[in-house]
């Protein structure tokens, strides 16, 4: 397995940030899962809001941006990207994301109620 110093995971970030801000909102899905906190489909990302949010997202989009990365690889990167990285950029990741699954929430209850 390679070690990631802090530029790697500097470089990471970067690219779940730009993930984030490329996809739909209906890329990411929220749901109550049973036994794991998300998931990769990779046409889409399933993520329990209930479960350590941050974190399951980062995972999440680390396996879709690397799918030749055991679990193991991408629990390491987590780890070591929640650690390294500065919270300005951990808050950049998770507004984006955030707002995004906000707005379509949002429109969901609006449509319901049509
Ligand atoms: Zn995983």
């Amino acid at each position: 397995m390679k070690s990631l110093n802090k530029q790697d995971c500097d470089v990471l970030i970067v690219k779940c940030i730009n993930l984030v801000k490329k996809q739909d909102s209906n890329f990411f899905v929220l749901k109550k899962l049973k036994k794991v906190w998300g998931m990769c489909y990779w046409d889409w990302i399933e993520l329990d809001p209930r479960k350590n949010f941050i974190v399951t997202a980062i995972h999440e989009c680390l396996h879709y941006l690397n799918p030749d990365w055991s679990e193991s690889m991408v629990m390491y990167a987590e780890s070591r990207i929640i650690n390294q990285v500065e919270f300005l950029k951990l808050m950049e990741f998770v507004s984006i994301l955030s707002s995004k699954l906000y707005i379509k929430e949002k429109n969901k209850k609006r449509n319901k109620k049509k």
